[in-house]
């Protein structure tokens, strides 16, 4: 075995603390990476504290992993010791099922094996990215451009594709007016994405202060929710609202933004259901879909995407010691717009 330090939640009650513990040994097809940086996303937090699922503890979060291969097994053949290299949100899947036979591992029928919080199929719990290093077979491990800077893309492993995933799927584009529900994490990458896609985007969002920040971000324009002048200009309006807000809100009200044939896109999980009156999808054939992270094809060609474009997630690095306070600050969205742990201070 090899041995990993990092930071881990012993109970769903208790912060972050350093704790050590051990990853499966190098075997053929794996790689091992020294992480360098690990982007903290808002379901790290959800799954410590038990939100959606009975977590397995100790639990090591952190799903958005970049790092340099420092060993690799006798029979890898897409990576070499020293490159860069990334892992996202699964680190297995079935690979057989037809969804893994179309390169949407995501969504394998018997389920894709997380990077934390799941069991592998060695039956041993798999342990995230807020730690030193991390063992993954190659086939779920990332090409990273050198080209970029490496902590900003550290995030672009979970938020960077959950926006782009649904972005290509609608084929969202030039001559499409896109909205961005929600201005965090997951919105500021769909924002990026979708200016860089051609499309005319609009911010949505219940804080007059993010306005300034939307625009800086490239957005051409920006909807305050609460302002019922500007969400009676803004109905019918949208050929797609991309929906990051994983807080309770009113689906009925954004969908009335949308055109005819209008789509109403959720990648944010809210606890608490939808509610949706049949009215609302039938008077304009309005659809609601959803979309949950990317496959590994596509997630490579979102990491080749962004090293072409120059696109990156906006952060501000953390010191591993600083977990709960940032956690705290994430749930007030008072962070532009990911937290990244680096792991030299671990
Ligand atoms: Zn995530
Ligand atoms: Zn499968």
């Amino acid at each position: 075995m090899i041995v990993s330090k990092g930071y881990a939640a012993q109970t769903p009650e208790t912060d972050l603390v350093p704790w050590s513990f051990e990853r499966r040994d190098v075997g053929p097809h794996d790689v091992e990476i020294a992480i360098q940086y690990c982007g903290v996303c808002h379901s790290d937090l959800h799954q410590i504290k038990n939100d959606w699922f009975p977590g397995i503890f100790p639990m090591v979060p952190g799903h958005e992993i970049v790092g340099k291969i420092v060993r690799t097994g006798a029979h890898v053949k897409k990576f070499e010791t020293g490159e860069l290299a990334g892992v996202g949100c699964m680190v297995d899947s079935c690979r057989t099922c037809e969804n893994c036979q179309d390169g949407l591992e995501q969504y394998c029928e018997k389920g894709n094996v997380g990077t934390y919080n799941a069991k592998g199929k060695d039956g041993l719990p798999t342990y995230g990215g807020y730690s030193n290093n991390i063992v993954v077979h190659e086939d779920f491990v990332l090409h990273i451009s050198d080209k970029l800077s490496l902590s900003a893309v550290a995030p672009l492993l979970c938020a960077g594709i959950t926006t782009y995933s649904p972005l290509r799927h609608w084929k969202v584009g030039k001559g499409h007016k896109l909205a961005v529900l929600g201005l965090g994490g997951l919105g500021h990458m769909a924002v990026k994405f979708g200016v860089s896609f051609g499309a005319e985007v609009t911010v949505l969002s219940s804080s007059a202060n993010k306005e300034e920040a939307a625009k800086a971000l490239g957005a051409h324009h920006f909807v305050l929710t609460s302002n019922d002048e500007q969400i009676k200009a803004a109905k019918g309006s949208f050929d797609f609202i991309l929906d990051t807000v994983s807080a309770k809100h009113n689906l009925p009200l954004y969908l009335s933004l949308l055109r005819t044939n209008g789509v109403h896109i959720c990648v944010g999980a809210p606890t608490e259901p939808h509610i949706i009156p049949a009215f609302a999808l039938l008077m304009g054939r309005k659809s609601v879909g959803g979309s949950g992270i990317g496959g590994i094809a596509e997630t490579q060609e979102m990491l080749d995407y962004c090293a072409a474009h120059d696109i990156v997630s906006d952060i501000e690095l953390i010191d591993i010691k600083d977990i709960t306070e940032s956690y705290e600050r994430m749930v007030k969205g008072d962070v532009r717009y990911r937290f990244v742990i680096d792991m030299a201070t671990l």
